[in-house]
Formats: C-alpha cells, sequence, structure tokens
C-alpha cells in the first residue's frame, strides 16, 4: 500500500497561517489537514511525526536554476558544474526550474530535459524553459509554441536577456514575438507560458518590456523578469513592474564583489518591495543555482567566477525574516505560493488537501530546515539526507 505519513502537531504556514495542525500524506500527495488526528487503535502503517516544535511550510519552488551548469564566460575552463540532488533537497527546494543561459551552443535543451528527468527519478519534481539567453530562440522541435505543448516538462521559455551586454540585443518585435508564442503555446497546453527575462545592468533597464506591452495585447503579467536585485537602478524599475501589475524576481546567489558594487541583497528588496506596497504574492526569490557568478570591470573585462548555490533560496528567506523584519509567512511566499502561480504549477507551492506532498518542517527555535518530503517522500532528516543523487558520495 502506500505510504502514509502523519505530521502532528505542526505550526503551519500554507503559507498563510493555519495555527496548529495535523497533515496526513498518503502517496504523493496530502491526504487530510486536521486537528487530533489519531491512528492509536488502528494496524495501519502509518509513520507518526512529532512536529510540535516546528513550523510545516510548503516545499521550496526556485524558478531559477541552471541545473546542467552555465557560465563559460571566461572560456571552456569556467564553464560550471552540474547542481546534486542534495544541493536542492538540503535547502528544501523540493521544485526546480532548469533553464539554459548565455550559452546555448555547449549546453543544450535535450541535456537539460535529461538532467530535468533525473533529478525527477531521484526525488524531486523538475521543469524546464525552452530557449536561452538569445531570440531567435534554440528550441527542442523548432518552434517555440510545439515545445511548450509537446514538451510535457516545459513550461515557458527563458531567461530571455535584455539590456545586458550578454544578450543578442532583442528588438521590441522579437520580444513580442517570443512572448506571443509562449502565450499561446502555455494556453493549449494549460501550462504558465511565460517569458522568464534575465535583466542586465544595461541604462534601459525594464524599459524594453513596457515597450513590448506597450502597442500590443501583451500585458506585463506574460513577463517574469529576474536579478531584479542587480541594483539599486534595476530595483526600482523592478518596482514600476510590480506597481504596474507584475511579479518580479530577486536573485539569491551573489558575491561580496556583486554586494559591494551596488547589489541590493534579495533579503533587504524582499524587504523594500513589501514596504513599498506590492502584494508578497507578486515578488519572489530564486537561487540562480550553479550559474557563473561572473565578476566584470568597468570596460566589461572578465576578473574571475563563482557559482552560484540553490542552498541561498532559502538561506535568503530567513535572512529577510531574521535580519529585515519580513514576516515568515511573507518571506515563505516569495519561495513557494507566489513562484508557484506565476509559473502555472497548480499543484506546488501551497498546503492544501489533494496538493502533492511537497513539505519543509522548520526548528521554530533558529528556522533552521529539519525535514524535507518530496512527493510524499521523506529525502533529509535532522538537516541530513535521506537520499542521495546518482553519483553522489
Ligand atoms: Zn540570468
Amino acid at each position: 500500500m502506500e505510504q502514509i505519513i502523519l505530521i502532528k502537531n505542526a505550526q503551519v504556514l500554507a503559507p498563510e497561517p493555519l495555527g496548529r495542525r495535523d497533515v496526513l500524506i498518503s502517496g504523493n500527495s496530502i491526504a487530510a489537514i486536521g486537528e487530533n488526528f489519531s491512528v492509536a487503535d488502528s494496524n495501519l502503517p502509518v509513520t507518526v511525526i512529532d512536529a510540535s516544535e516546528h513550523y510545516l511550510v510548503p516545499g521550496f519552488v526556485d524558478s531559477l536554476v541552471h541545473f546542467i551548469g552555465g557560465g563559460g564566460e571566461g572560456g571552456f575552463a569556467t564553464r560550471t558544474p552540474e547542481m546534486q540532488l542534495t544541493d536542492a533537497t538540503l535547502g528544501g527546494v523540493t521544485t526546480a526550474i532548469g533553464v539554459l543561459g548565455t550559452d546555448a551552443t555547449t549546453r543544450t535543451l535535450t541535456n537539460l530535459l535529461a538532467k530535468a528527468h533525473a533529478l525527477q527519478i531521484e526525488g524531486i519534481s523538475t521543469y524546464c524553459h525552452t530557449g536561452s539567453y538569445e531570440i531567435p530562440c534554440r528550441t527542442v522541435t523548432g518552434n517555440i509554441t510545439d515545445d511548450l505543448i509537446l514538451i510535457d516538462k516545459i513550461i515557458g521559455v527563458g531567461e530571455i536577456a535584455i539590456s545586458d551586454h550578454r544578450s543578442s540585443q532583442p528588438t521590441i518585435s522579437e520580444i513580442r514575438k517570443v512572448a506571443a508564442a509562449a502565450r499561446v503555446g502555455g494556453m493549449l497546453s494549460g501550462k504558465g507560458g511565460i517569458v522568464s527575462v534575465h535583466v542586465g545592468a544595461g541604462d534601459s533597464l525594464l524599459q524594453p518590456l513596457f515597450d513590448a506591452v506597450t502597442g500590443s495585447e501583451l500585458t506585463v503579467k506574460q513577463f517574469y523578469p529576474t536579478h531584479m536585485n542587480r541594483n539599486n537602478a534595476v530595483f526600482e524599475s523592478g518596482l514600476r513592474f510590480a506597481k504596474a501589475g507584475g511579479v518580479i524576481d530577486f536573485t539569491t546567489s551573489t558575491t561580496d564583489y556583486d554586494l559591494k558594487h551596488g547589489e541590493v541583497a534579495a533579503a533587504q528588496a524582499l524587504a523594500r518591495a513589501l514596504q513599498a506596497g506590492i502584494p508578497a504574492m507578486q515578488l519572489t526569490l530564486s537561487s540562480d543555482g550553479n550559474a557563473s557568478l561572473p565578476i566584470f570591470n568597468e570596460d566589461g573585462d572578465l576578473l574571475g567566477l563563482q557559482v552560484g548555490q540553490v542552498r541561498t533560496l532559502y538561506q535568503s528567506a530567513r535572512e529577510a525574516v531574521q535580519q529585515y523584519h519580513v514576516s515568515l509567512a511573507d518571506a515563505i511566499t516569495a519561495i513557494t505560493a507566489a513562484p508557484a502561480a506565476v509559473l502555472g504549477l497548480k499543484q506546488k507551492g501551497r498546503i492544501a488537501v489533494g496538493l502533492d506532498a511537497d513539505l519543509v518542517l522548520l526548528r521554530h527555535d533558529d528556522l533552521t530546515i529539519d525535514q524535507v518530503f518530496a512527493m510524499g517522500k521523506q529525502l533529509v532528516a535532522a538537516g541530513q539526507p535521506l537520499v542521495k543523487g546518482t553519483f553522489e558520495p
């Protein structure tokens, strides 16, 4: 029979606070949420977990991960490595969206899809975007709309680069065509069909997206711009985009160099955006995991590289609570319900009966990750992996 797990007496953030509840997992799904569930008299093979010292929150949704690696801006030796399963699970991430980046020549969509399937087999839920930084977009079938309709794991396009020296310098017309293809593909396949947009440090900021929307039938909701905490000018332009109804994303992987050179820490960006009155459901965090974090000088010359880490996703959410006074519910929303909604992942990002049993138990005292469940299976206990990827030691 299917495995049954009863989580008792947890302070549940669904992500809205539900109070103390018992949550029953059956197979892959959340079967019941209530109070005083008892299995004492039954002979059912139920695993009971006492969560009276814990918050129970949805498994984290990381909307941008380079899980086959990325980078290469400093030549072949600077291509970053693949993500491993526990890079995600130890950081509470139970759903990851894989993307290509600058390099769509030595990194391919077929490789990305294969890695997505591998991670799914190992235990987490995965999806991909078709395309990469460049327009015209690389695709699997030759067509963005076809990729969305015909390939289960493909849920959108991106990350398309704008306002960046590594972009293909797309025209407004090109951006509109990509968005239109994503929109139609999303409608016909019942998927989100959004365009993930990599926003660089160029002077045009988000203007290409405003221009793409103005004078067309597209809306800002079609675009999901990321790296909106890259510097203060990008952040302020993100607030304008959010006030116009869009969802904006802050990147949690960073370097000391970036923070010293004007990047707004993702935790601080989240706090400032909430203070500016942006609803929590329009604000997300993503890790940019396994991206290269290139360090450039003013002439655009590469000085060095670091690698993005998926575990920074929750570290930043926790930092938002502990250092910037964001409520735990709002911080968790930015890594669960909000990204799941913008991506159109209806089974993810919330704790409710019938949804996928992706759950994280956080310790009350220090908000560290204690236990992680993905599709009803426990992958992390006491902060240690119970399950590892195929090639992890
Ligand atoms: Zn990017």
